[in-house]
């Protein structure tokens, strides 16, 4: 079986879910497991509801209530054809809005946000279901709440996923398509929560991996992953094949196409992910597996609200144990370091987590003098980059030779060298790299 994964801009509009629809029951293959995202802009609105609600702005709320539930009213005429599925769909959307009205008059806290911000994918996939009924295909919904669930730790339960899965497959035998919500989950204590923004990804490769599938594919709105950022650089390409390990700092270090913990999953399982365009099936995408082209450099990625934290110590300091007392206050702020870079006198790392920043670096006064560069961004580039390649650094350096760099990272892994920038820089530093690694 094939897990499909359509992103927001793939449901984005009555049009849109026709498409899908058309796709999937074409599809030669059968069963096909599809997970679908909420409509473009649904979670951002439903997000601004809490908001309204955490302030007690009832008034504000109920209108972005009203505008949302005015679209969906839209949405429901404009998709479905038959009395029978507009009326069951109308009255499935006036319960979904009665009940987020629900929450203005009750006490908020982000249990109740939870709640509300799944909404988005409950709603798509509900609405998809109905589409596929009425045109006759043999589908059914899957509830995501019945078997995604994380951890203490805010991690999937892989194990649980497989067991409740497979349970729920074998009691519901026979369709065509199976349809779930990615991004919504329920947490260790059994309430509803969430994989974090864009998490629909991580839901598609988690199932992908639990049932197992032969094939992950993600559907988003352009041909696959490119070797530069679209919305920053002129003239980048689709990259046809990328590793594993490759496809994962790239997702990590900011191509969005990929949610950061997506590619994980489907490694572990050895399930290829492809990755296409819903607004053009035809194009060739970009398939992600085990297979490493020598010596190539693949892409160009960059992750955004990037700060340093630089802490320059006197030599006795530096002693054995030095860096275990620096990572375990970040480790106790539970704040990930990103890059890290020493001398004998002290030692830079980046973060993207600033939650903690002020008592991080109180406490690291202790050891040192302690800098901070804020408005910074990692610029990452990826490929085989193996220590016993050579020529790929100068090639690398040539093409940031006029940005100020902060802080390099290489030898950490065999695919990436990152460097720290100025976030003022980063276009530029995006745009040489590709013209110099790309468009020569
Ligand atoms: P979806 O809603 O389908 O999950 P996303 O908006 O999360 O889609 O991801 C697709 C977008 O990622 C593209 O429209 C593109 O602008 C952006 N993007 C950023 N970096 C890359 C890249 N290297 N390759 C392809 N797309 C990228
Ligand atoms: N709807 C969620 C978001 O907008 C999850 C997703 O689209 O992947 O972040
Ligand atoms: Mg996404």
């Amino acid at each position: 079986m094939k897990v499909m994964k359509f992103g927001g801009t793939s449901v984005g509009s009555p049009e849109r879910m026709k498409a899908v629809a058309s796709m999937v029951a074409s599809d030669t293959e059968h069963p096909v497991f599809i997970v679908l995202s909420a409509m473009s802009g649904t979670t951002n609105s439903l997000i601004e509801i809490s908001n309204y609600l955490y302030k007690k702005n009832t008034d504000g709320a109920n209108e972005v209530i009203n505008n949302l539930e005015r679209k969906y009213k839209q949405h429901v005429e404009e998709l479905y054809s038959t009395d029978e599925y507009k009326t069951k769909a109308h009255e499935f959307i006036r319960n979904e809005f009665n009940y987020l009205r629900s929450f203005t008059k009750d006490l908020f806290t982000s249990f109740e946000e939870k709640n509300i911000i799944a909404q988005g994918e409950i709603i798509s996939t509900n609405m998809m279901t109905y589409y596929l009924l009425e045109n006759g295909i043999k589908a059914t919904l899957l509830s995501a709440l019945d078997f995604m669930r994380t951890d203490k730790n805010a991690e999937p339960d892989l194990h649980y996923l497989k067991e409740k899965l497979s349970v729920v497959m074998k009691e519901n035998q026979g369709y065509d398509v199976y349809i779930t919500q990615g991004f919504i989950c329920r947490n260790a204590y059994g309430e509803v929560d969430n994989l974090q923004r864009g998490g629909s990804d991580f839901t598609a490769s988690l199932i992908g991996a639990a049932l197992p599938a032969d094939e992950i594919q993600i559907w988003t709105d352009i041909d696959g992953m490119h070797n530069n950022d679209p919305r920053f650089v002129e003239k980048t390409d689709a990259i046809h094949q990328l590793n594993f390990e490759e496809a994962a700092e790239l997702a990590y270090f900011g191509a969005k196409i990929l949610h950061p913990t997506c590619v994980q999953p489907a490694k572990y399982a050895g399930i290829p992910v492809r990755l296409k365009n819903t607004m053009d099936p035809a194009a060739e995408g970009t398939i992600i597996d085990n297979v490493l082209i020598k010596g190539k450099i693949k892409a160009v990625a960059a992750k955004d609200k990037i700060t340093a934290i630089k802490i320059k110590s006197s030599r006795m300091l530096f002693a054995t144990g030095f860096l275990r007392k620096i990572f375990e206050i970040f480790e106790s702020y539970q704040t990930p370091i990103d890059m890290i870079t020493t001398s004998e006198v002290g030692v830079s790392m980046s973060i993207d987590n600033c939650a903690h920043l002020n008592e991080i670096v109180d406490e690291l006064k202790k050891y040192g003098t302690v800098t901070v560069d804020t408005d910074m961004c990692i610029v990452c580039v990826v490929g085989d980059l193996e220590w016993s390649n050579i020529g790929f650094e100068t090639l690398v350096l040539d093409a940031m030779k006029d940005i100020p760099i902060r802080m390099i990272s290489y030898g950490g892994s065999n695919y990436n060298i990152s460097f720290l920038i100025k976030a003022s820089d980063k276009k530029r530093a995006l745009q040489s790299l590709s013209d110099v690694l790309f468009n020569k």
